[in-house]
């Protein structure tokens, strides 16, 4: 991508509304912009972070087995009479009529409607275990939306509900969400723990939030110190061993975590003072298992290899993307902007053409960001007629991670220098050195 012929529209000032560094970052960098309170639209840079968080999610959805469909935003009334949750649910909840005056709504989350899908269709055990996913928009009507995405309005959900037979079924699909959580996190960059939780409107009695320590985050956290170092599941975990998921679950769990509504003082006081995290944290994804809590009023059941009727045991899966994005930037930034995590970054390289209108500068900008982009990276060529000193605060700004700096002076000896985002290291080295070193 030539930067002249893109779209980032970068602020120069920082922007006064911003009260946390991530929604000021994403501000400055031309990622977002608030079109009405709490709804926002992803700009270019941002929807390319965006989409890249959305496929490390989607691969380890995948890898656990779960299977991803699409369903709309808007949703009938009438499925929601029929769990009881269309009164429950409060204020929160966007309320629409049509024009033949329906009641409908801009879904929250889809229990219902996915348990609508599963039972119009599956009617047997033998279809089981099932776990179906959408990374879809939800609305909630927030009290207080701020922090940009990171509370926003309208935001972006990955939303599984997995489907079994019995209750050990449902356990099991409940672990290998876990152990897809764990990896996903990971690959984001970011360590999350899984805390015991409250259940809330979703219902249930076995639920843990993933979240990340981060001093801007909106709860109260208290932890064992060792989840800092503890292994994430490696990627050839066996998502069938039931005995194998189970102690990757055991393990995570081993140790004290729970947010400040589940907060036990005296087992928290049992941990040795010197292991004790008493810290903020963001939750960037929640799991539960609520059992029959929708198959039961909304009558999805399957036939067991007994030749009974069975209603399914059921749980329900959630991650932010949207939130995701400024978690990540929370926990990865300098005073200079920020430092992508290489697997989120909006793009692999940043060449930066010091002297644009320099025939050396010009070639040499211009066959790096060829070789690079045949080589199979994502780069941004600054080819603007900025001043180098803006050039440098703008790739430093957005974050990618590498820097390939092309000036007069060094091209003359046929040779460009490359810098590390996250280190500042920078090296003097030939083109085709710098190339190889990045591909
Ligand atoms: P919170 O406690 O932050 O209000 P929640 O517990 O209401 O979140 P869940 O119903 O558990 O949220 O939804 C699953 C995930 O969706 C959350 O873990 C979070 O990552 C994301 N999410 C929820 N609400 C928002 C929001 N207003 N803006 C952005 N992401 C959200
Ligand atoms: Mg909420
Ligand atoms: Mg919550
Ligand atoms: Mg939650």
């Amino acid at each position: 991508m030539r930067l002249s012929r893109y779209f980032l529209p970068i602020l120069k000032e920082n922007p006064k509304e911003a009260e946390i560094v991530s929604h000021r970052l994403m501000l400055r960098a031309g990622m977002i912009r608030q079109q009405s309170q709490g709804i926002y639209s992803w700009l270019p840079l941002g929807k390319r972070v965006l989409d890249k968080v959305n496929a490390i999610i989607r691969e380890e959805q995948n890898r656990s087995g779960a299977v991803e469909l699409l369903m709309p935003t808007l949703q009938s009334a009438e499925l929601w009479q029929e769990s009881g949750r269309y009164d429950d649910y409060g204020k929160e909840m966007l309320r629409i009529k049509d024009r033949q005056e329906r009641s409908m709504l801009y879904g929250p989350t889809n229990e219902e409607m996915i348990t609508d899908i599963f039972r119009s269709y599956v009617k047997s055990y033998k279809n089981l275990p099932l776990n179906l996913y959408h990374i879809q928009l939800k609305f909630r009507d927030e009290l207080r939306p701020r922090f940009g995405t990171m509370r926003s309005r309208e935001f972006l959900m990955k939303d599984a509900y997995s489907f079994d037979l019995t209750k050990e079924g449902a356990l099991h699909a409940y672990n290998k969400m876990f152990t897809a959580y764990l990896r996903t996190f990971d690959r984001l960059g970011l360590r999350a723990i899984p805390m015991r939780a409250d259940t809330g409107p979703i219902g249930g009695n076995h639920s843990h939030e993933f979240i990340i320590l981060a001093d801007t985050g909106e709860s109260e956290v208290f932890c064992h110190k060792d989840f800092i170092d503890f292994d994430i599941p490696p990627v050839d975990t066996d998502f069938d061993s039931v005995d194998g998921l189970q102690s990757i679950f055991e393990k995570w769990t081993s140790r004290y975590a729970a947010t400040s509504e589940m907060h036990d003082e005296a087992a928290f006081a049992a941990i040795p003072e010197g292991d004790r995290l008493s810290a903020r944290g963001i939750e960037v994804g929640h799991i539960f298992y609520f059992g029959t809590k929708y198959s039961e009023p909304m009558g999805a059941s399957v036939t067991g290899p007994d030749g009974k009727e069975h209603l399914v045991h059921m749980g329900s899966y959630g991650i932010g993307p949207t939130r995701l994005v400024p978690a990540i930037i929370e926990a990865s930034h300098d005073e200079n902007g920020i430092i992508w995590p290489k697997s989120v970054a909006p793009f692999d390289v940043s060449v930066i053409n010091m002297k644009v209108g320099d025939a050396a500068c010009d070639a040499a900008s211009l066959e790096i960001y060829q070789k690079l982009g045949n080589a199979g990276l994502d780069a941004l060529y600054d080819d603007t007629d900025d001043r180098a000193g803006a050039k440098f605060a703008t790739a430093d700004l957005i974050g990618v991670p590498v820097q390939v700096i092309v000036g007069p002076r060094s091209i003359a000896s046929g040779e460009v220098e490359l810098k590390d985002r996250k280190t500042g290291a920078r090296e003097t080295m030939s083109i085709e050195a710098a190339i190889n070193k990045i591909t």
